[in-house]
């Protein structure tokens, strides 16, 4: 959990990759960006984990060196939602990640919950309670404790995660972690986040819900993203693009008046650049609202 916001990248950026770093550099190369948070992507990953256990503590030692904070964005292959046997798989895989998570010391498992398939939207919600509370419990029973689970704010109609969807699995299932994907939201909505209003309004919503702690210790993901009206988010795009929104200022105007510490995970093409530049803006607004 974070004590100050805090800023990084989904993955491992791509200037990493090209210039060979290994996995375990990563919380290093991040410092000297003056980055502090990292999310391993697992996203591939099947009912195994994918790191060798040595290896994901080798990570978890050099982040904890360096003061970077871990989480993993888990499986895209789950869903909650689906027929038994998917259903069952998805939480096997849920939990390698829940379990590797646990090797590295990353304090949440991200996951995108699931399609709403043939289930109407209350039947869904029921579905994905069930299925995460018991996800939760089997961490618990493999002593698996410091490990949240996250389930994110989705950009696509056809998926499980509007706001108050994800709100209501937090409130309704102990362990769990409030994750905002801010772009996901604003495709979601049609481009609902035009405004510092717009960004105010969700805190409010989650305050209401889960509590001032809960919201102050947001996770978050952001990017700048294109959507259709008729079926949400289409592609994610960086920072410096203009036509597209939201703008993370707007974001920041609301981090800065709640006094929230955010975990902000940068997922542009350009992860890392983008995240310090998010980490300007915020500084940038901190101070003007100080110097008043
Ligand atoms: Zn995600």
């Amino acid at each position: 959990m974070a004590d100050h916001p805090r800023f990084g990248p989904a993955g491992v950026p791509q200037m990493f990759r090209q210039k060979g770093a290994k996995l375990v550099d990563v919380p290093k190369l991040l410092r000297v960006e003056e980055l502090d948070a990292f999310e391993y992507a697992a996203v591939r990953w099947g009912q195994v984990p994918q790191i060798k256990q040595v290896d994901a503590q080798a990570l978890g030692a050099e982040a904890k060196k360096n003061d970077v904070l871990l989480s993993l964005h888990g499986s895209y292959f789950i869903n909650l939602l689906g027929e038994k046997e998917v259903v069952e798989a998805s939480k096997r895989r849920l939990i390698a990640c829940a379990q590797a998570a646990e090797w590295m010391g990353a304090y949440v498992v991200v996951f995108h919950p699931g399609f709403y398939g043939k289930n109407g939207k209350s039947e869904s919600l029921k579905k994905c309670v069930e299925a995460v509370t018991e996800v939760s419990d089997a961490l618990k029973s493999m002593g698996i404790e410091k490990v949240k689970l996250g389930p994110e704010t989705m950009g696509r109609h056809s998926q499980f995660g509007s706001l108050d969807e994800v709100l209501s699995v937090c409130q309704q299932v102990e362990g769990t972690q409030l994750v905002v994907d801010w772009a996901h939201l604003h495709a979601r909505t049609g481009g609902g986040l035009r405004s510092v209003e717009d960004f105010r309004k969700i805190v409010v919503a989650a305050e209401e819900k889960l509590g001032t702690d809960a919201v102050r210790e947001m996770h978050c993901h952001f990017s700048k993203i294109e959507y259709t009206y008729k079926t949400g988010e289409r592609r994610h795009h960086i920072l410096d693009e203009p036509g597209y929104g939201p703008e993370f200022e707007n974001l920041a105007e609301v981090i800065s008046e709640f006094k929230m510490r955010p975990v902000v995970i940068c997922e542009t093409a350009v992860q890392d650049v983008d995240a310090a530049k998010m980490k300007k803006i915020l500084v940038e607004v901190q101070h003007r609202k100080n110097s008043r």
